[in-house]
């Protein structure tokens, strides 16, 4: 199989030997030494300010998109929202559930934002700010820049979901004042799916502190404690954390999130010079590097072209769903892929192309 998914992606082969060994029981000095290592390569990669923490929870990214909502906000904040794709859709709406107050700028599917879309906002007596920096759904990048730039002025607290941003564009959690860095373990870490890891800069830890999230599985006050002795309060997703353990190490070892950085952008521009002379168009006009959002010409289905890259290439690609999926699919960057395996998918692209399959 070549998956060129948005996630899970395509693991090493020392991750894939750790996914296939028997599970090991945890409450042990050595987990809790490779679980204090990942905390600190995590924090580390993310560029977190001194005195940051970071938890691992088991579930998927989403899971910790909820609990940041409910460990770090309240009614008595006013949260801006970025609203466009079905990710900031998801924060949007888990804002209403969990009653925080807030407003959302909508952007159009596809775009990026400017200054000017959060003008509007600037004395509004905004509190906090989430935004998924890589919005996956559309292969659209923000500019972290304009939006740490807001933040600072309004003292507004800084949510990133970085689940597919984190590894692959840059993100700075000190440079730009990210207080929360959300991630998952299949995106750009690039193991199973299992873990989502959650960096804390000290403003994030504050609040946590003074928190009442009126549930037990998500109240990171009790991560946080456990992971002082390197442990998590109940039975993690172990050989997931097993993995990300080789996978960061070997992240620290090949030069950083910088290395890791390029050579994702490396595999996009690659894709990207590869189907320059075929009837797609990019989706995005602010393209992240982890993915590449393509439209599909007048008469071609974005959706068959997935299903027949599946059923006859052993090819995959990453569908879109909603009123895109006949006409958008994605092409990720992220994982173990290698310029031979763009060749690969274009040169199977090619042949739906004699079939007539690209309109
Ligand atoms: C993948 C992804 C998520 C989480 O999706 P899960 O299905 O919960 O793993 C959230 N935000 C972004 C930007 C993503 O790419």
């Amino acid at each position: 199989m070549l998956n060129f998914a948005v996630g899970p992606v395509m693991s090493s082969a020392e991750v894939c030997a750790v996914g296939g060994e028997q599970v090991p029981y945890f409450r042990t000095d050595e987990f809790s030494a490779i679980m204090k290592d990942n905390e600190r390569m995590l924090c580390d990669l993310a560029h977190a300010p001194a005195g940051s923490r970071a938890v691992f929870l088991t579930c998927s990214g989403t899971g910790a998109m909820e609990a940041v909502i409910m460990n770090t906000l309240s009614a008595d904040d006013h949260a801006l929202v970025i609203d466009g794709g079905s990710f900031g859709h998801r924060f949007r709406q888990m804002l209403e559930l969990h009653g925080i107050p807030h407003d959302a700028v909508e952007v159009e599917r596809g775009h990026g934002i400017t200054a000017a879309d959060l003008e509007p906002f600037e004395d509004a007596g905004i509190t906090a700010f989430l935004v998924n920096l890589g919005e996956t759904s559309t292969g659209v990048l923000y500019d972290l820049d304009t939006i740490a730039a807001f933040c600072k002025r309004t003292g507004a607290f800084l949510i990133v979901d970085g689940i597919s941003s984190f590894l692959t564009d840059e993100l700075d959690m000190a440079a730009s004042g990210t207080a929360v860095m959300i991630t998952d373990s299949q995106k750009a870490l690039a193991v199973a799916p299992g873990i989502a890891p959650v960096v804390l800069a000290p403003a994030a830890l504050e609040r946590i502190e003074r928190a009442e999230p009126g549930c037990m599985y998500f109240d990171l006050k009790d991560a946080l404690k456990n992971g002082e002795r390197g442990q998590t309060p109940f039975t993690p997703a172990v050989n997931t954390l097993r993995q990300l353990h080789v996978r960061m190490s070997q992240i620290e070892a090949d030069g950083g999130a910088e290395a890791e950085i390029a050579r994702v952008h490396a595999q996009a521009q690659d894709f990207r010079d590869r189907i320059a002379d075929l009837p797609f168009t990019l989706f995005s006009q602010a393209p992240q590097n982890a993915v590449t959002s393509l439209s599909v010409a007048p008469g071609a289905n974005a959706h068959d072209i997935f299903v027949e890259l599946k059923d006859h290439y052993d090819i995959w690609v990453c569908p879109n769903g909603g009123d895109m999926a006949t006409k958008v699919f994605r092409v990720g960057h992220m994982g173990a892929l290698t310029s031979a395996d763009n060749e690969t998918l274009v040169a199977a692209l090619r042949e739906l192309q004699k079939k007539g399959m690209l309109g």
